[in-house]
């Protein structure tokens, strides 16, 4: 048995960044951008008005200054004249500063007449004008690998780039296997249950950025298991769900074998989700989660986030513990690490009573993992204990 660190630490030598690809801008949030994009322009690209106002000299600029109004300047607009002194030209919010003029004075701060404006108030010392370039200038990169947010989708449509290299998603081909298993919406007989993990880990999957195909359900058999494996052999990777113990119908690891499966591991020594494998068959990287829910869930936090963030080429660290006081006494650990289904709310973390890896509906309430090392003492409450946020 490994530690949860030795297996991460194997799983990302089992998978590779894949390649880049290029996809339209508005398709671009939450991808990775797979290397520096830099600014086509300067922006913005001339020196503009912040307000709404009048274009004049700073020189002469003061309280009771009069200014012949000689034109005007909007957004999209230049005045192609020169401001001389006595001029100004009427301004309007990302309007080119017209040449000659240092200074935008607001509109609030003027009042008009026939033959122009007079400034009537104190000058305010801001010019109200954005220098060209300032918020970026052209050559400014963006650096790679990153994860786009939204904003960084407006940052590269504002250096003009309609087109955005980024990792291609990670094909996941996932598998439940299990004689009693159905499909959500089927009529199960009374022997039979719903799969579910498979939906859990695909929602997971994507919100890492990997592309999920749900495989057929393997029944519990060889042959049904080699069949689902070789439809799953174009994916970057395979994960398998269920008969990964050692039971006479946990099939996974043989039917891998048959197909020439190189096991990496068996079994991480932690609580839920021991019987972890992984390995590779005919070149696709395969990971087999167990099969009870929470288990495969956890695994999944565990495990497959980072795998697919190193798939994306994003650095595979695990998913970082921060500290919360625990609310209620906790009993000592055995050897396994145990990742506690828990609450956090005002700042503190209250495991649920009931831990059965079996149990959705205690993981769907719960927001955290409180995660307990081997060997850990019994705490009391107050004691600061690392989790992980779901
Ligand atoms: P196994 O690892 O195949 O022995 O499965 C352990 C437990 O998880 C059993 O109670 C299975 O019925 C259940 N299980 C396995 N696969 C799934 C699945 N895809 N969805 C829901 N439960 C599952
Ligand atoms: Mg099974």
């Amino acid at each position: 048995m490994i530690t949860v660190v030795e297996a991460l630490k194997r799983l990302v030598t089992l998978v590779e960044p894949g390649p880049e690809e290029i996809v339209p801008l508005h398709l671009a949030a939450g991808r990775v951008l797979a290397r520096p994009v830099e600014a086509a322009r300067d922006q913005p690209p001339f020196a503009a008005s912040a307000m709404d106002g009048y274009a004049v000299q700073t020189a002469g600029l003061a309280p009771g200054a009069r200014y012949r109004v000689i034109g005007e300047a909007a957004a999209g607009h230049r005045f192609s004249g020169m401001v001389g002194a006595g001029e100004a030209v009427r301004i309007f919010t990302g309007a080119p500063l017209p040449q000659g003029a240092q200074h935008v004075v607001i509109q609030e701060d003027v009042k008009r007449d026939a033959d122009g404006m007079i400034v009537v108030t104190e000058v305010d010392p801001k010019t109200h004008i954005r220098p060209s370039g300032s918020d970026f200038k052209r050559g400014e990169v963006i650096a790679a690998p990153r994860r786009l947010s939204p904003a960084d989708v407006a940052l590269l449509a504002s250096m003009n780039h309609p087109l955005v290299p980024v990792r291609r998603k990670p094909v996941v081909a996932v598998i439940s296997t299990g004689d009693e298993l159905v499909m959500p919406g089927q009529n199960p007989r009374d022997d039979q249950i719903i799969a579910s993990n498979c939906f859990g880990l695909k929602a997971l999957l994507e919100e890492s950025g990997a592309a999920v195909r749900i495989l057929p359900i393997a029944r519990d058999t060889i042959p049904a298991l080699q069949m689902v494996f070789e439809l799953a052999l174009t994916a970057d990777l395979i994960v398998t769900i269920g008969g990964a113990s050692v039971g006479d119908h946990d099939l996974v690891a043989k039917a891998g074998k048959s197909l020439g499966m190189q096991q990496s591991f068996y079994k991480v020594a932690m609580r839920p989700g021991k019987p972890l494998m992984a390995g590779r068959i005919k070149d696709t990287p395969m990971i087999g989660l167990p099969g009870n829910p929470v288990s495969s869930m956890v695994c999944g936090h565990v495990f497959l986030t980072p795998v697919i963030r190193h798939m994306l080429g994003l650095p595979a660290e695990q998913t970082r513990h921060t500290l919360a006081p625990l609310v209620c006494a906790i009993a000592r650990n055995g050897p396994r690490e145990h990742y506690m289904r828990a609450s956090f709310s005002n700042g503190q973390l209250t495991p649920f009573d009931r831990q059965d890896s079996a149990l959705l509906s205690v993981l769907a309430q719960a927001n955290a993992l409180l995660v307990r090392p081997p060997h850990a003492p019994a705490l009391g409450a107050g004691a600061e204990v690392p989790y992980i946020l779901l």
